[in-house]
């Protein structure tokens, strides 16, 4: 399994939005307007809180289950302490 890429945390869980597979549907932004907002110009998922309180869990594993384009990825999902969610631009 992979661990963190970017430096994070080591005892947090991790949700990882692929954004070049985002299809601008609006369900992560409506399910979880919290965390969650369509760029302006083409209405990709933005994430505008990287670090959210754990009580947003349940909303962001819905987010995870209710995007028809499964843009988003979980990893470390033991690792209860903390939830970090990330964008990642690259090629899928
Ligand atoms: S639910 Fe998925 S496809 Fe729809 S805007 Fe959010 S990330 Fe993109």
């Amino acid at each position: 399994m992979c661990s963190s890429e970017k430096g994070e945390k080591d005892n947090a869980m991790r949700v990882i939005a692929q954004t070049q597979k985002c299809i601008a549907s609006g369900n992560c932004a409506l399910t979880c307007p919290q965390i969650f907002e369509q760029r302006d110009e083409d209405g990709v998922v933005h994430v505008i809180n990287e670090h959210p309180s754990l009580d947003l869990l349940e909303r962001v594993k819905q987010v995870v289950d209710l995007c028809p384009a499964q843009v988003f990825r979980m990893e470390d999902e033991d690792k209860v302490e903390e939830l970090t969610i990330v964008e990642d631009d690259s090629d899928v």
